[in-house]
């Protein structure tokens, strides 16, 4: 069997949801089908790790059906459908179950993976997790059930240390655990990493910093022990990965598109090394960029929504600080993109502000927490551009 659209999307993220609206909001008419392996359904991702706290079940977080999606796009929905390859000189994509679907163009907006950097037992697999989409989301809330239980988080970047911090307010008992010494080590420099890590502990999450995990098994029962390098033992109903996400570039590069570690090879049209194919979101490395986040997520999609529309129009990032969301002490980072000559530390306590410059006093990054995130809109004002 086979069909064809004038647009197919492979993602149905912000960024593949995003392009398909922004598109019918110009007016665009075309055919456009998006496939997803996901259960398609509209939700906004960033809320993932906040649902714990408003004690919010996953259906509150889809905000539409992918039924619903279709009909507000006026789009062919082709969900739970894997992608598993893609012919390019015949401008066609190959469907899990053997479907055929053809393009006039290609936009790949297939995000990021987990990465789990060590292999985890089966008699424990089914009780560690990664959250990377709602319908992992769902699987998640399932198996945490109705009573506080214990988590054990690993990894110290912003998905673990939003998810311990939300668990945490939802009333379960959080373990995190991390080679690092610090939290946020990629985004914020120690002496604010440690500030985090104070409120957190104060908060009563337990953390295991500068530890790395020797064995993860079941033992006595039910319990799930960690046990890490120091010889400490962590004992938890469930594990859930936070150790980072890799751009999605694998059908990309079996068709010969040019990537890279930071994702798919786009330029500032968000084109591919191949006519007709873009990609954007997580997935897409942009001028050499792949910031990972929804500002320059949102940029692309209304520069690529104009550019197929007929007016190419290149994308920009400002400054945009990441904004995380850890109400036990907030945290806003703009990182630099080059090691700083210096970090100026200002602030006691948990509010601190840093600002990276470069060896002519300039500045090229920063991080706030506490009271000094006030500085953020200052500060992003003085700061380079992402992509200028
Ligand atoms: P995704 O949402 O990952 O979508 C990828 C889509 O591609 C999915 O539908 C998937 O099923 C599909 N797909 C992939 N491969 C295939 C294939 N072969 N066949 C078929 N379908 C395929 N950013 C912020 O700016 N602020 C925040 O507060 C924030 N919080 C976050 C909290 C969490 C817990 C996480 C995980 C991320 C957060 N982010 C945040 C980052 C932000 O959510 C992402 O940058 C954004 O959602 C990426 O969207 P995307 O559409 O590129 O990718």
């Amino acid at each position: 069997t086979s069909s064809h659209a004038a647009l197919v999307i492979i993602g149905t993220g912000m960024a593949g949801v995003g392009l398909a609206r922004a598109l019918r909001r110009l007016g665009d008419q075309r055919s456009i089908t998006l496939v997803s392996a996901d259960s398609g359904d509209d939700y906004s991702k960033p809320l993932l790790s906040t649902g714990f706290a408003k004690g919010l079940v996953p259906e509150q977080l889809a905000q539409r059906s992918a039924t619903d999606l279709g009909e507000e796009l006026n789009a062919q929905m082709v969900i739970h459908t894997q992608v598993t390859a893609l012919d390019v000189d015949n401008q066609t994509i190959l469907l899990e179950g053997g479907m055929v679907l053809g393009y006039d163009t290609l936009v790949l907006a297939t995000g990021a993976a987990p990465r789990v950097p060590f292999s985890i037992e089966p008699s424990v697999a089914p009780r560690c997790f990664t959250i990377n989409d709602l319908d992992d989301y769902r699987r998640f809330h399932t198996a945490l059930g109705q009573g506080p239980a214990r988590v054990a988080i690993v990894g110290a970047g912003l998905v673990g240390c939003e998810f311990a911090n939300d668990l945490h307010a939802g009333g379960h008992r959080v373990s995190l655990i991390a080679p690092e010494g610090t939290l946020l080590p990629r985004l914020l420099p120690p002496p604010l990493g440690n500030a985090l890590g104070d409120a957190f502990s104060e908060a009563g999450i337990h953390l295991h910093l500068a530890r790395s995990i020797d064995s993860i098994a079941a033992e006595s029962g039910e319990d799930i022990v960690l046990r890490l390098d120091n010889g400490d033992a962590v004992s938890a109903d469930l594990v859930l990965m936070a150790t980072g996400l890799v751009p999605r570039t694998a059908l990309a590069e079996s068709a010969d598109l040019n990537v890279s570690p930071g994702g798919i090879v786009v330029d500032r049209q968000l084109r591919t090394s191949h006519p007709n194919i873009h990609a954007l979101g997580d997935a897409a490395c942009v001028d050499g960029v792949n910031a990972m986040y929804v500002q320059p997520l949102q940029a692309s999609v209304k520069a690529l929504a104009a550019t197929l529309s007929g007016a190419p129009t290149p994308v920009s990032f400002g400054a945009w600080p990441v904004v995380v969301k850890t109400p036990l002490l907030p945290v806003v980072a703009y990182p630099p993109t080059n090691t700083p000559e210096h970090w100026r530390i200002e602030g006691e306590g948990g509010d601190i502000s840093a600002l990276a410059e470069n060896k002519d006093g300039r500045l090229i990054g920063f991080a706030l927490t506490g009271g000094c995130v006030r500085r953020k809109v200052e500060l992003s004002r003085a700061a380079p551009a992402l992509l200028g």
